[in-house]
């Protein structure tokens, strides 16, 4: 299962800047037999998980997040670059390479429940910035993040360990 969905995965060398080889989903999810493995996977993961959200990341992980929600029977909430959401929300920031940049999340994501189990997810894991302000963000938002899940791990990055939840990654690179 797992050479077979790596291999749907497109490497698109120099974008979006020279010496990086950028990890493309689109040819895994324009690929129904690949998009439906992967779903199929996450779903009999995270079914005896009794979540009751899962969270998805600008912008890739809601494509992966909302159908994880759906066939959970969970709601779905999205977790945003700074300015995109039009409620009142909270923000956590993270460095970049050059720079900060800033996750939101509204107030009231998680429709007051209390300690809310709350799965993260994304496309893929690179220095891990991104997941870990995002798993602060469910924490502070009053939710518990129980796991956060990648397709894809870049592991020589090694940005799992910058995470404070349980990370768990479908393929390793
Ligand atoms: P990081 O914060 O470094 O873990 O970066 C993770 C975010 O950047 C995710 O939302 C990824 O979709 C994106 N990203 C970083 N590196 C790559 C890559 N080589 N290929 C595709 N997406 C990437």
């Amino acid at each position: 299962m797992k050479e077979y969905l790596l291999s749907t995965i497109r490497d698109v060398k120099d974008f979006p800047k020279e010496g990086i080889v950028f990890k493309d989903i689109t040819t895994l999810l324009n690929d129904p037999k690949a998009f439906k493995t992967l779903m199929d996977h996450l779903e009999e993961r995270y079914k005896s998980y009794d979540l009751d959200f899962v969270a998805g990341i600008d912008s890739r992980g809601f494509i992966f997040g909302s159908v994880l929600a759906d066939r959970l029977g969970v709601g779905f909430v999205p977790i945003r670059k700074a300015g995109k959401l039009p409620y009142t929300t909270m923000g956590e920031k993270y460095a970049l390479e050059y720079g900060v940049d800033e996750v939101e999340i509204h107030i009231d994501a998680f429709r007051d429940k209390k300690d809310a189990k709350v799965l993260v997810i994304d496309d893929l894991i690179a220095t891990g910035g991104t997941a870990k302000a995002a798993v602060s963000l469910v924490n502070k938002a009053g939710a518990k993040c129980v796991e956060a899940c990648f397709v894809l791990n870049l592991t020589f990055l090694d940005g799992a360990s910058k995470i404070e939840s349980p990370v768990y990654s479908v393929l390793e690179i």
